[in-house]
Parts: structure tokens; C-alpha cells; sequence
């Protein structure tokens, strides 16, 4: 698949589309996701036009992992859950549904199950207030 300049991902990481953000550095940005299937629900994007996993420059992915390593401790410590699940899907087949690379990072509490995937768009305020939990982690 060609990247499409003109995704929601991309338009976030120029500035061009809002966002709940909680970090950014020169390869990544960290934001809320806007319909959460767990209260504290993240994503970390690499700032490179890659389509998925596969298709991401190894330095530029190098330094988002680092991003993800830190979101998740970030997030565990803000939302105080004993488990923290890093997903990432890779193509159609697979269920994603934003094609620019993605990994999300979702707080786990042992019998809380995930509500539906990219369905239900949460309320902002609350996205806000959990953004500046993460981000007083950070
Ligand atoms: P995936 O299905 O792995 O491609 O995940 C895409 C994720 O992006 C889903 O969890 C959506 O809820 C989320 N999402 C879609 N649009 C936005 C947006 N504008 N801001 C934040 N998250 C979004």
C-alpha cells in the first residue's frame, strides 16, 4: 500500500488535525486515542511516512520504541494498572485501520475486559485530564 499523505495520523503529527498529545520529541508523538477501549488508551506514532511496522526507516523506529517504552511507564504509573499491553496491527487483514504506523499502549486490570476496537468516541475534557495525568509521568 502507497502512503497516503493525507491521514488522520499524519495530518495530527503536522500540526494539521488536533490531538490530545503527551509527548513529542524529533521521531515521535504520543496521543490520546480519541475512542478508547480502556480508559488511558495511547498511541505512539514515528514521525516517517510509514505505512506499518514493515515499512518503517530501522532508525526512526529505534527511537519510537524508546517512546513506547516511556509512554508505558508513563501510562502505568498515571493509571496505576499491574499490566500494560502494547498492540500493533499491520494491514486490512489484520484490523488496522489508520494506515500510518501505530502502537498503542493500554493500561490491563485483570477481569476489565477492552471495550469495542475504534468505536465510541470518548469524551475530550476526559481525554484532557488523562493526557495531563501522562504527562506529569513523563
Ligand atoms: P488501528 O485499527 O490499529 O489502525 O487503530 C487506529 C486507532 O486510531 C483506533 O484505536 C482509533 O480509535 C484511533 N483513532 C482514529 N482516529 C483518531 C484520531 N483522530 N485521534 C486519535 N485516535 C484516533
Amino acid at each position: 500500500m502507497t502512503y497516503d499523505d493525507n491521514n488522520i495520523f499524519a495530518k495530527i503529527s503536522r500540526g494539521e488535525a488536533p490531538s490530545f498529545k503527551v509527548f513529542e520529541d524529533e521521531y515521535s508523538l504520543a496521543f490520546m486515542d480519541v475512542m478508547p477501549q480502556v480508559e488511558g488508551h495511547t498511541l505512539v506514532i514515528p514521525k516517517d511516512k510509514a505505512v506499518d511496522l514493515l515499512d518503517c526507516d530501522a532508525e526512526i523506529l529505534g527511537h519510537t520504541m524508546v517512546t513506547v517504552q516511556n509512554v508505558a511507564a508513563a501510562v502505568k504509573a498515571a493509571f496505576v494498572c499491574p499490566g500494560i499491553m502494547i498492540a500493533q496491527l499491520n494491514g486490512e487483514a489484520a484490523g488496522q485501520t489508520v494506515f500510518h504506523l501505530h502502537f498503542h499502549v493500554m493500561p490491563r486490570f485483570s477481569g476489565i475486559e477492552f471495550k469495542m476496537h475504534a468505536k465510541g468516541m470518548e469524551d475530550f475534557s476526559k481525554l484532557q485530564r488523562h493526557a495531563d495525568l501522562i504527562k506529569e509521568q513523563l
